[in-house]
Protein backbone atom coordinates (compact mmCIF):
# COMPACT_ATOMS: atom_id res chain seq x y z
CA UNK A 1 0.00 0.00 0.00
CA UNK A 2 0.81 3.65 -0.84
CA UNK A 3 2.87 5.46 1.96
CA UNK A 4 -0.14 7.80 2.90
CA UNK A 5 0.98 11.20 4.32
CA UNK A 6 -2.45 12.58 4.80
CA UNK A 7 -4.78 9.99 6.47
CA UNK A 8 -8.46 9.04 5.23
CA UNK A 9 -11.06 8.01 8.15
CA UNK A 10 -9.91 4.36 7.91
CA UNK A 11 -6.21 5.83 9.37
CA UNK A 12 -7.74 7.34 11.77
CA UNK A 13 -9.45 6.14 15.43
CA UNK A 14 -12.01 8.76 15.61
CA UNK A 15 -15.32 8.32 16.82
CA UNK A 16 -17.65 6.06 14.09
CA UNK A 17 -20.43 8.19 15.09
CA UNK A 18 -18.63 11.49 14.46
CA UNK A 19 -17.20 10.13 10.94
CA UNK A 20 -20.74 8.95 9.73
CA UNK A 21 -22.08 12.43 10.29
CA UNK A 22 -19.05 14.16 8.67
CA UNK A 23 -19.07 11.43 5.83
CA UNK A 24 -23.02 12.33 4.97
CA UNK A 25 -22.27 15.98 4.98
CA UNK A 26 -19.70 15.08 2.34
CA UNK A 27 -21.99 13.44 0.28
CA UNK A 28 -25.14 15.20 0.78
CA UNK A 29 -22.87 18.24 -0.37
CA UNK A 30 -23.68 20.39 2.69
CA UNK A 31 -20.36 20.93 4.18
CA UNK A 32 -20.33 23.94 6.01
CA UNK A 33 -17.91 26.53 4.83
CA UNK A 34 -15.93 27.16 8.18
CA UNK A 35 -15.45 24.05 10.40
CA UNK A 36 -13.70 23.99 14.13
CA UNK A 37 -12.22 20.81 15.40
CA UNK A 38 -11.56 20.61 19.17
CA UNK A 39 -9.81 18.31 20.88
CA UNK A 40 -6.74 17.22 22.61
CA UNK A 41 -2.90 17.57 21.66
CA UNK A 42 -1.68 14.63 20.11
CA UNK A 43 -5.25 13.46 19.56
CA UNK A 44 -7.54 12.38 16.88
CA UNK A 45 -8.53 15.83 16.07
CA UNK A 46 -5.88 16.34 13.39
CA UNK A 47 -5.94 12.93 11.39
CA UNK A 48 -9.62 13.19 11.59
CA UNK A 49 -9.88 16.96 9.84
CA UNK A 50 -7.25 15.82 7.19
CA UNK A 51 -9.50 12.52 6.71
CA UNK A 52 -12.23 15.00 6.29
CA UNK A 53 -10.00 17.09 4.13
CA UNK A 54 -9.43 14.26 1.68
CA UNK A 55 -13.25 12.90 1.64
CA UNK A 56 -13.71 16.61 0.57
CA UNK A 57 -11.56 16.40 -2.16
CA UNK A 58 -11.74 12.90 -3.41
CA UNK A 59 -13.14 13.05 -6.97
CA UNK A 60 -14.95 9.54 -6.61
CA UNK A 61 -16.09 9.70 -2.94
CA UNK A 62 -18.20 6.90 -1.07
CA UNK A 63 -18.24 6.37 2.93
CA UNK A 64 -14.83 7.18 2.80
CA UNK A 65 -12.41 8.90 -0.13
CA UNK A 66 -11.63 6.29 -2.58
CA UNK A 67 -7.98 6.41 -2.26
CA UNK A 68 -7.33 5.68 -5.92
CA UNK A 69 -8.56 8.91 -8.10
CA UNK A 70 -5.84 11.69 -8.80
CA UNK A 71 -7.15 13.99 -6.03
CA UNK A 72 -6.26 11.17 -3.41
CA UNK A 73 -3.37 10.50 -4.77
CA UNK A 74 -2.20 13.70 -4.05
CA UNK A 75 -3.16 13.27 -1.08
CA UNK A 76 -1.34 10.31 -0.06
CA UNK A 77 2.01 13.03 -0.66
CA UNK A 78 0.38 15.79 0.33
CA UNK A 79 0.74 17.38 -3.45
CA UNK A 80 -3.13 18.32 -3.89
CA UNK A 81 -3.10 21.81 -5.27
CA UNK A 82 -6.31 22.08 -4.29
CA UNK A 83 -5.91 21.64 -0.16
CA UNK A 84 -3.63 24.18 1.63
CA UNK A 85 -2.51 23.53 5.45
CA UNK A 86 -0.95 25.82 7.72
CA UNK A 87 0.47 25.44 11.05
CA UNK A 88 2.50 27.64 13.77
CA UNK A 89 5.69 28.46 12.93
CA UNK A 90 8.41 30.70 14.29
CA UNK A 91 9.74 33.82 12.97
CA UNK A 92 13.23 33.67 11.41
CA UNK A 93 15.23 37.27 11.87
CA UNK A 94 12.93 39.62 10.13
CA UNK A 95 11.91 37.60 7.35
CA UNK A 96 8.21 36.56 7.29
CA UNK A 97 7.87 33.17 7.26
CA UNK A 98 4.54 31.09 6.11
CA UNK A 99 3.43 27.02 5.99
CA UNK A 100 5.10 26.78 2.95
CA UNK A 101 8.39 27.48 3.80
CA UNK A 102 8.31 25.01 6.35
CA UNK A 103 6.39 22.35 4.32
CA UNK A 104 9.65 19.82 3.93
CA UNK A 105 9.80 19.49 7.58
CA UNK A 106 6.02 19.36 8.60
CA UNK A 107 6.10 16.75 5.87
CA UNK A 108 9.24 14.67 7.71
CA UNK A 109 7.14 15.06 10.73
CA UNK A 110 3.57 13.49 9.24
CA UNK A 111 5.94 10.89 7.27
CA UNK A 112 7.75 9.65 10.97
CA UNK A 113 4.27 9.71 13.17
CA UNK A 114 0.94 10.15 11.78
CA UNK A 115 -0.01 11.74 15.10
CA UNK A 116 2.31 14.05 17.09
CA UNK A 117 2.15 16.85 19.64
CA UNK A 118 2.48 20.38 19.61
CA UNK A 119 6.27 19.45 21.29
CA UNK A 120 6.69 17.32 18.60
CA UNK A 121 6.16 20.19 16.13
CA UNK A 122 8.14 22.87 18.38
CA UNK A 123 11.15 20.40 18.39
CA UNK A 124 11.66 20.34 15.04
CA UNK A 125 11.28 23.92 14.27
CA UNK A 126 14.21 24.24 16.97
CA UNK A 127 13.23 28.27 18.67
CA UNK A 128 13.96 27.25 21.74
CA UNK A 129 11.06 29.17 23.86
CA UNK A 130 10.60 31.05 21.02
CA UNK A 131 6.39 30.71 20.57
CA UNK A 132 5.30 29.60 16.95
CA UNK A 133 3.05 31.78 15.75
CA UNK A 134 0.40 32.29 12.76
CA UNK A 135 1.44 35.52 11.42
CA UNK A 136 0.00 38.03 9.47
CA UNK A 137 1.79 36.73 5.96
CA UNK A 138 0.20 33.63 6.39
CA UNK A 139 -3.28 35.39 6.07
CA UNK A 140 -2.11 37.50 3.26
CA UNK A 141 -1.14 34.30 1.67
CA UNK A 142 -4.28 32.35 2.41
CA UNK A 143 -6.48 35.37 1.07
CA UNK A 144 -3.95 35.19 -1.79
CA UNK A 145 -4.76 31.63 -2.31
CA UNK A 146 -8.19 31.09 -2.36
CA UNK A 147 -8.77 34.03 -4.64
CA UNK A 148 -7.12 31.51 -7.61
CA UNK A 149 -10.27 29.54 -9.00
CA UNK A 150 -9.54 25.89 -7.89
CA UNK A 151 -7.35 23.49 -9.45
CA UNK A 152 -9.55 20.53 -10.54
CA UNK A 153 -11.99 19.50 -7.85
CA UNK A 154 -14.99 22.05 -7.21
CA UNK A 155 -13.93 22.64 -3.60
CA UNK A 156 -10.98 24.10 -1.94
CA UNK A 157 -10.10 23.28 1.13
CA UNK A 158 -7.39 25.12 3.54
CA UNK A 159 -6.94 23.59 7.25
CA UNK A 160 -5.67 25.67 10.06
CA UNK A 161 -3.90 23.63 12.75
CA UNK A 162 -3.75 25.57 15.89
CA UNK A 163 -5.54 28.80 14.68
CA UNK A 164 -5.47 29.88 18.41
CA UNK A 165 -1.43 31.03 17.85
CA UNK A 166 -2.77 33.39 15.27
CA UNK A 167 -1.81 37.37 15.97
CA UNK A 168 -4.41 39.34 16.36
CA UNK A 169 -2.97 41.41 13.20
CA UNK A 170 -3.47 37.83 11.39
CA UNK A 171 -6.66 36.95 12.54
CA UNK A 172 -8.48 40.57 11.60
CA UNK A 173 -7.01 40.23 8.14
CA UNK A 174 -8.37 36.59 8.22
CA UNK A 175 -11.64 37.63 9.52
CA UNK A 176 -13.76 38.89 6.43
CA UNK A 177 -12.64 35.76 4.39
CA UNK A 178 -13.22 33.42 7.06
CA UNK A 179 -17.22 35.35 7.18
CA UNK A 180 -17.51 34.91 3.51
CA UNK A 181 -15.07 32.82 1.60
CA UNK A 182 -15.17 32.18 -2.42
CA UNK A 183 -17.17 29.67 -3.51
CA UNK A 184 -15.80 26.32 -2.94
CA UNK A 185 -13.69 27.25 -0.28
CA UNK A 186 -13.69 25.33 2.88
CA UNK A 187 -11.77 26.21 5.99
CA UNK A 188 -11.20 23.29 8.85
CA UNK A 189 -9.38 24.28 11.76
CA UNK A 190 -8.36 22.40 14.77
CA UNK A 191 -7.31 23.74 17.89
CA UNK A 192 -6.05 21.84 21.05
CA UNK A 193 -6.89 25.19 23.26
CA UNK A 194 -10.25 26.88 22.11
CA UNK A 195 -10.69 28.70 24.62
CA UNK A 196 -7.69 31.20 23.73
CA UNK A 197 -9.27 31.98 20.57
CA UNK A 198 -10.60 35.00 19.66
CA UNK A 199 -14.33 35.74 20.32
CA UNK A 200 -14.72 36.91 16.92
CA UNK A 201 -12.51 33.86 15.06
CA UNK A 202 -14.32 31.59 17.33
CA UNK A 203 -18.09 32.81 15.98
CA UNK A 204 -16.82 32.38 12.37
CA UNK A 205 -16.08 28.54 13.05
CA UNK A 206 -19.18 25.55 13.75
CA UNK A 207 -18.06 23.60 16.22
CA UNK A 208 -17.25 19.73 16.62
CA UNK A 209 -15.41 18.05 19.81
CA UNK A 210 -13.72 15.02 19.08
CA UNK A 211 -14.15 12.74 22.13
CA UNK A 212 -10.89 11.09 23.04
CA UNK A 213 -10.90 7.19 22.01
CA UNK A 214 -13.17 4.93 24.05
CA UNK A 215 -10.53 2.61 26.26
CA UNK A 216 -11.34 -0.33 24.78
CA UNK A 217 -10.70 0.41 21.24
CA UNK A 218 -7.00 1.54 22.38
CA UNK A 219 -6.47 -1.15 24.16
CA UNK A 220 -7.17 -3.35 21.51
CA UNK A 221 -5.26 -1.26 18.95
CA UNK A 222 -2.43 -1.14 21.12
CA UNK A 223 -2.22 -5.02 21.46
CA UNK A 224 -2.44 -5.20 17.55
CA UNK A 225 -0.24 -2.64 16.26
CA UNK A 226 2.57 -2.37 19.10
CA UNK A 227 4.32 -5.40 20.83
CA UNK A 228 2.59 -4.67 23.91
CA UNK A 229 1.69 -7.33 25.91
CA UNK A 230 -1.97 -7.50 27.07
CA UNK A 231 -1.25 -6.47 30.77
CA UNK A 232 0.93 -3.50 29.37
CA UNK A 233 -1.64 -2.23 26.88
CA UNK A 234 -4.19 -2.62 29.72
CA UNK A 235 -2.22 -0.21 31.68
CA UNK A 236 -1.05 2.24 28.85
CA UNK A 237 -4.39 2.33 27.45
CA UNK A 238 -6.30 3.21 30.63
CA UNK A 239 -3.31 5.82 31.34
CA UNK A 240 -3.92 7.72 27.77
CA UNK A 241 -7.47 8.81 28.67
CA UNK A 242 -8.28 8.36 25.28
CA UNK A 243 -4.80 9.74 23.28
CA UNK A 244 -3.15 6.87 21.22
CA UNK A 245 -0.16 9.20 20.69
CA UNK A 246 0.49 9.40 24.97
CA UNK A 247 -0.56 5.46 25.13
CA UNK A 248 2.71 4.77 22.47
CA UNK A 249 5.00 7.15 24.43
CA UNK A 250 4.07 5.71 27.39
CA UNK A 251 4.66 2.52 26.03
CA UNK A 252 8.06 3.17 24.43
CA UNK A 253 9.59 4.74 27.84
CA UNK A 254 8.36 0.86 29.46
CA UNK A 255 10.43 -0.82 26.34
CA UNK A 256 13.76 1.74 27.40
CA UNK A 257 12.74 0.47 30.74
CA UNK A 258 12.78 -3.22 30.16
CA UNK A 259 16.24 -2.87 27.55
CA UNK A 260 17.64 -0.81 30.10
CA UNK A 261 17.35 -3.54 32.69
CA UNK A 262 17.99 -6.24 30.22
CA UNK A 263 22.08 -3.86 29.48
CA UNK A 264 22.64 -4.09 33.04
CA UNK A 265 22.25 -8.09 33.67
CA UNK A 266 24.52 -8.00 30.08
CA UNK A 267 27.01 -6.41 32.21
CA UNK A 268 26.46 -8.14 35.31
CA UNK A 269 26.75 -11.56 33.37
CA UNK A 270 30.00 -10.92 31.86
CA UNK A 271 31.18 -9.97 35.47
CA UNK A 272 29.70 -13.13 36.30
CA UNK A 273 32.98 -14.66 34.01
CA UNK A 274 31.09 -18.35 33.77
CA UNK A 275 30.10 -19.80 30.51
CA UNK A 276 26.88 -21.42 31.75
CA UNK A 277 25.89 -17.44 32.88
CA UNK A 278 26.59 -16.68 29.54
CA UNK A 279 24.64 -19.51 27.96
CA UNK A 280 21.50 -18.46 30.02
CA UNK A 281 21.72 -15.33 28.98
CA UNK A 282 22.23 -16.05 25.56
CA UNK A 283 19.23 -18.45 25.30
CA UNK A 284 17.08 -15.33 27.35
CA UNK A 285 18.03 -13.10 24.11
CA UNK A 286 17.43 -15.44 21.46
CA UNK A 287 13.66 -15.18 22.83
CA UNK A 288 13.46 -11.46 21.97
CA UNK A 289 12.75 -9.94 19.10
CA UNK A 290 15.47 -8.61 16.31
CA UNK A 291 14.57 -5.13 17.16
CA UNK A 292 14.74 -5.88 20.91
CA UNK A 293 18.04 -7.04 21.27
CA UNK A 294 19.24 -4.15 18.61
CA UNK A 295 17.41 -2.07 21.64
CA UNK A 296 19.35 -4.27 24.01
CA UNK A 297 22.70 -3.44 22.15
CA UNK A 298 22.00 0.13 22.19
CA UNK A 299 20.39 0.32 25.80
CA UNK A 300 23.92 -1.28 26.82
CA UNK A 301 25.61 1.45 24.86
CA UNK A 302 23.98 4.11 26.39
CA UNK A 303 25.00 2.44 29.74
CA UNK A 304 28.63 2.58 29.57
CA UNK A 305 28.28 5.90 28.18
CA UNK A 306 26.70 6.81 31.32
CA UNK A 307 29.04 4.73 33.55
CA UNK A 308 31.79 6.64 31.63
CA UNK A 309 30.61 9.70 32.72
CA UNK A 310 29.86 8.69 36.46
CA UNK A 311 33.86 7.75 36.69
CA UNK A 312 34.48 10.83 36.23
CA UNK A 313 32.72 12.11 38.61
CA UNK A 314 29.31 13.80 37.69
CA UNK A 315 26.28 13.52 39.52
CA UNK A 316 24.38 13.94 36.71
CA UNK A 317 23.55 10.46 35.71
CA UNK A 318 19.74 9.45 33.71
CA UNK A 319 19.42 6.78 35.46
CA UNK A 320 17.14 8.13 38.17
CA UNK A 321 15.42 4.36 39.54
CA UNK A 322 16.70 3.98 42.36
CA UNK A 323 16.01 0.07 41.64
CA UNK A 324 19.01 0.07 39.43
CA UNK A 325 21.08 2.96 40.33
CA UNK A 326 22.86 0.80 43.03
CA UNK A 327 23.77 -2.07 40.82
CA UNK A 328 24.96 0.38 37.81
CA UNK A 329 27.12 1.67 40.19
CA UNK A 330 28.65 -1.52 41.04
CA UNK A 331 29.83 -2.40 37.83
CA UNK A 332 31.30 1.08 36.80
CA UNK A 333 33.55 0.04 39.74
CA UNK A 334 34.53 -2.84 38.05
CA UNK A 335 35.23 -1.28 34.84
CA UNK A 336 38.49 -0.09 34.01
CA UNK A 337 38.23 3.39 31.93
CA UNK A 338 41.19 1.68 29.84
CA UNK A 339 38.42 -0.57 28.56
CA UNK A 340 35.35 1.27 27.69
CA UNK A 341 36.08 1.79 23.50
CA UNK A 342 36.78 -2.08 23.51
CA UNK A 343 33.97 -2.56 25.23
CA UNK A 344 31.80 -0.42 22.82
CA UNK A 345 33.62 -1.66 20.30
CA UNK A 346 32.04 -5.14 20.81
CA UNK A 347 28.90 -4.44 20.97
CA UNK A 348 29.12 -2.04 17.66
CA UNK A 349 30.61 -5.55 16.05
CA UNK A 350 27.57 -7.26 17.78
CA UNK A 351 25.29 -4.88 16.39
CA UNK A 352 26.09 -5.38 13.15
CA UNK A 353 26.25 -9.46 13.19
CA UNK A 354 22.33 -8.49 14.66
CA UNK A 355 21.46 -6.33 11.88
CA UNK A 356 23.00 -9.07 9.09
CA UNK A 357 20.93 -11.82 10.38
CA UNK A 358 23.37 -13.61 12.52
CA UNK A 359 22.03 -16.09 15.22
CA UNK A 360 21.08 -14.16 17.85
CA UNK A 361 22.06 -17.11 20.68
CA UNK A 362 25.91 -17.04 19.15
CA UNK A 363 26.17 -13.49 18.75
CA UNK A 364 25.53 -12.62 22.61
CA UNK A 365 27.35 -15.68 23.82
CA UNK A 366 30.45 -14.31 22.05
CA UNK A 367 29.76 -11.03 23.05
CA UNK A 368 29.69 -11.62 26.54
CA UNK A 369 32.91 -13.94 26.78
CA UNK A 370 34.66 -10.53 24.39
CA UNK A 371 33.13 -8.54 27.08
CA UNK A 372 34.48 -10.16 29.78
CA UNK A 373 38.13 -10.25 29.00
CA UNK A 374 37.71 -6.69 29.16
CA UNK A 375 36.41 -6.75 32.43
CA UNK A 376 39.37 -7.86 35.03
CA UNK A 377 38.65 -10.53 37.66
CA UNK A 378 37.67 -9.27 41.01
ZN1 LIG B 1 -10.63 9.70 -4.25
Amino acid sequence: MANRLLPDYAGTLADRGLIAQLSSIRLREAIPHALLFCGDDGGEALPLALAFARHILCEDPGEDACGHCESCRQMDLWDNPDFYLCYPVIKADSREVTSEDLHKDFSSLLESQVRFSTEDWRAVLKGGNKQPHIFVAEADRLIHITSLSSFKSRHQVVLIWQPETMREDTANKLLKLLEEPPKGVIFLAVSHDPSRLLETILSRFQRIDVPPIEEDRLIDYLVSNSSATLDQAYEAGHLARGNLLRAMRLLEGKAQEHATDLALSLMETAMQRTPKAYREFANQAATLSRPEVISLIDATDRMLREMLALSYGTDDIIYTRLSIRDRIRRVSEAVPLSSYTGLMDDLSAARMELMQNASIKIVFFDLLVTMAMLIPKR
